[in-house]
């Protein structure tokens, strides 16, 4: 059975991954386009921070968004051992933060997360920040979220690829339209038995999708006095930050959340923003050194949540907007699920392009 993937960010090569996971048994031949170069770094996914904080989430997100990032988190463990390399990947909590004067929304978040978990109190703490980050303790009390993680998304991406090595790889190629069965480039039209459109925001013009891009600014900061070792999020009135802390004293600050399609550069707004609650959590971060800027824009649907659409012959993978790491293992696993359940034997010689 010939399989295409269209779209090479998170979503299509995890999926294209365990798809292969399943060659022998379905007979699978998968084939994957995408329109940047194989080694390029342009794609959203590139430019992810890595949180995996379904808790966390759910201070703005529906219960789904927490129920299929629990599910990642259990499968992130036992499929990252199945990677040819080792990705950097915690699971050690994260901390939630805020100044005197913010305290009010500390509890806000709280009540709200711990309302919407059913008062499942062991999944968010009230602690001392000093138990948790010695660099915090003037702080005084904050949450912890003991089952929250990150991971190292160019690490993993990176790692997809050369798992995917035995796969068709047409880089380069920009794909002008996919229907079921069909895809269709500048120069050719392939005919699969099943294709899996994966393009994010490359999707809007011909899959019907109402998708949008929210613009998303992270700095990456270079800062040998400061010693942060947990994702740290910092609740501000105005700009809300997070702090992923990386080896050697690297620190990812982010992100900013602009309802635009813009990709140029990092804004000085943005910038001095990002710092300035960088700074106001640690003096450290007034030494540190910008390493990286980073922007991109996430693939957003209006109800901001993740779609797998699944017809004969076509499955659409969308909408990952500001989850798609996190979401990337359940979005996957339902995505191959409902493919297996459509190919059920019997059913799959009807599939088959030239049958
Ligand atoms: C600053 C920032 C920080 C973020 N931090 C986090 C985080 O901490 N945790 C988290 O879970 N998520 C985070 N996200 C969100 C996450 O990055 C996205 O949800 C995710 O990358 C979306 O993945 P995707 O595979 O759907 O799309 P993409 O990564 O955009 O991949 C789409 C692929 O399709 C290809 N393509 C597009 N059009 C075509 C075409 N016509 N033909 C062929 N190929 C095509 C593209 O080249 C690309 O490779 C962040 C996003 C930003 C911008």
């Amino acid at each position: 059975m010939k399989v295409a993937v269209i779209g090479a960010g998170i979503a299509g090569r995890m999926l294209a991954w365990r798809l292969l996971k399943l060659k022998a048994k379905l007979g699978l031949e998968i084939t994957i386009f995408d329109k940047e170069d194989r080694n390029s770094q342009a794609a959203c996914s590139y430019a992810a921070a890595g949180i995996l904080s379904p808790l966390a989430e759910l201070e703005m997100a529906e219960k789904d968004i927490y129920q299929l990032g629990t599910r990642s988190l259990e499968l992130y463990t036992d499929w990252l051992q199945e990677l040819p390399q080792k990705i950097y990947f915690k699971q050690t909590g994260s901390l939630v933060a805020a100044h005197g004067q913010d305290k009010v929304d500390l509890e806000r978040f709280y009540k709200l997360v711990k309302s919407k978990l059913n008062d499942e109190t062991n999944l968010i703490q009230k602690i001392d920040l000093g138990i948790k980050e010695l660099d915090l303790q003037q702080l005084g009390e904050g949450l912890y979220l003991p089952t929250e993680g990150q991971i190292d998304p160019i690490e993993l991406l990176t790692a997809l690829d050369k798992a995917l090595s035995s796969c068709s790889w047409y880089d380069n190629t920009e794909v002008e339209s996919i229907s079921a069965r069909k895809v269709k480039t500048k120069d050719k039209i392939y005919k699969f038995d099943w294709v899996f459109d994966c393009r994010g925001l490359g999707a809007k013009k011909d899959s019907g999708l109402p998708l949008r891009a929210v613009r998303g600014e992270l700095l990456w900061l270079k800062a040998p006095e400061v010693n942060i070792q947990h994702v740290t999020r910092l609740m501000h009135p105005r700009y809300k930050l997070y702090i992923v802390p990386r080896p050697d004293h690297v620190y990812l600050i982010g992100a900013t959340e602009i309802e635009s399609e813009d990709y140029s550069a990092v804004s000085v707004r943005s910038s001095l923003e990002l710092l300035s609650a960088a700074y106001s959590l640690h003096k450290g971060f007034g030494e540190a050194r910008i390493i990286k800027s980073v922007v991109n824009c996430r693939p957003a649907l209006p109800d901001n949540l993740p779609l797998i659409k699944t017809d004969t012959g076509l499955s659409q993978i969308n909408g990952l907007y500001r989850h798609g790491i996190l979401l990337a293992p359940a979005i996957i696993e339902k995505t191959i699920s409902q493919f297996k359940r459509l190919i059920c034997p019997g059913s799959e010689k009807n599939y088959a392009v030239n049958a």
